[in-house]
């Protein structure tokens, strides 16, 4: 038998999660983010899941060309454009789309012959102040562009820094509006949080992504209260265990130390298969379906787990990491992170099977 850790995903899921979408959305297309490997379930089977999407968005030119190859017909736009005239020919033959964020990348279509059109989304910078134009430049830009012989259709884009926080999107709703107004451009706004919490920010095109996968974009919130449903669990089996007297310490460092008789369960995952080594003691896990929490440090293969109130817990016995009754987000707020890092995060070597 093979090492048993494995990432299920769950194709229903995706496809409820893109229905949520659709709910909250229902006057808006969809661009179904799946860049990073659609955070990490896997591009082309993602999209598969997802094929009801208007529109798929990501990062790598080649990741688009396979996708294209892989049929599928939909608008596909990257995410940061293009990087190097070079790779003009190669996105005008797969028809793909174009995010214009920077006046280099303008300078390029400008020097560029093609004997297509491509469709651009230029980007403003309305506050988060990492891509895109300066909105004093948008007028310019959009004239230059609309004079450039290989454009086609311009949308206009923005990325919300706090749609999941107190503070909102109105000032950076407000920018954009006021400065797209008289451009009469087709628009694309909102990312998961701005489609679950702000309507008015919904425009033509939504561009979720985290809510597609299961997890809620805010803190305070459940994947769960939002009708989400995890894509990922991330499992594994119990391969050793230690029974602890008080005072024995467990893993690295001796980081933990048992103030009573404690049985303790390693369990086959680690750092290598994309853990979060600094989850502290006290992460939960899920043990013979029952809640519980780690121990000591995450090493590279290897967790340790308190299995003291499970005696049913033995070696083979079925744990869950993350997904299916036990939220990644949890798992993330232990381990001071989000759990679209912990989706990326997942490696190679832990093998993904698909469900249906
Ligand atoms: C990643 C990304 C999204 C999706 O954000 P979520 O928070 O995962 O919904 C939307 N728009 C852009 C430009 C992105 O890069």
């Amino acid at each position: 038998m093979s090492r048993p850790i494995q990432a299920l995903i769950d194709l229903n899921a995706l496809k409820s999660n893109l229905q949520v979408v659709r709910r909250h959305a229902p006057g808006s297309s969809v661009y179904a983010i799946i860049k990073a490997n659609a955070y990490g379930h896997g591009m082309l089977r993602a999209a598969q899941a997802l094929n009801d999407a208007d529109g798929f968005a990501l990062l790598e030119l080649d990741d688009a060309v396979r996708l294209r190859e892989a049929g599928f017909r939909q608008r596909i736009l990257l995410l940061e454009g293009f990087f190097d005239p070079l790779e003009l020919p190669t996105i005008a033959e797969s028809g793909l789309a174009l995010v214009i964020h920077a006046i280099e990348q303008v300078e390029m279509l400008e020097a560029t012959w093609l004997p297509v059109r491509l469709d651009v989304s230029v980007k403003i910078n309305t506050g988060m102040n990492r891509l895109g134009f300066a909105p004093e430049m948008v007028a310019q830009v959009i004239t230059r562009l609309k004079a450039c012989p290989i454009v086609g259709n311009i949308m206009l884009m923005t990325h919300f820094a706090t749609a999941d926080e107190s503070a909102g999107i109105a000032r950076q709703l407000a920018q954009f509006d006021a400065l797209s107004k008289d451009l009469n451009l087709p628009v694309s706004l909102a990312n998961s949080a701005a489609i679950l919490r702000f309507p008015e920010s919904h425009r033509d095109w939504v561009r979720p992504g985290i809510m597609l996968y299961g997890s809620s974009p805010f803190p305070g919130i459940s994947a769960e209260e939002l009708t989400l449903q995890p894509a990922m669990t991330l499992s594994t089996e119990i391969i050793g265990i230690q029974h602890l007297k008080a005072g024995d310490e467990v893993g690295y460092g001796a980081a933990y130390r048992a103030d009573r008789e404690t049985r303790i369960a390693v369990v086959a995952c680690g750092y290598a298969d994309g853990y979060p080594r600094h989850a502290p003691s006290g992460t939960p896990i899920l043990v013979c379906g029952k809640l519980t929490k780690t121990v000591g440090r995450v090493s590279m293969d290897m967790l340790c787990a308190d299995v003291t109130t499970i005696p049913e817990a033995l070696v083979g016995s079925p744990v869950t990491l993350w997904g299916r009754g036990l939220p990644a987000d949890e798992i993330a707020k232990a381990a001071e992170t989000v759990s679209y890092e912990l989706f990326c995060a997942v490696t190679s070597r832990v093998p993904m099977v698909e469900e249906s």
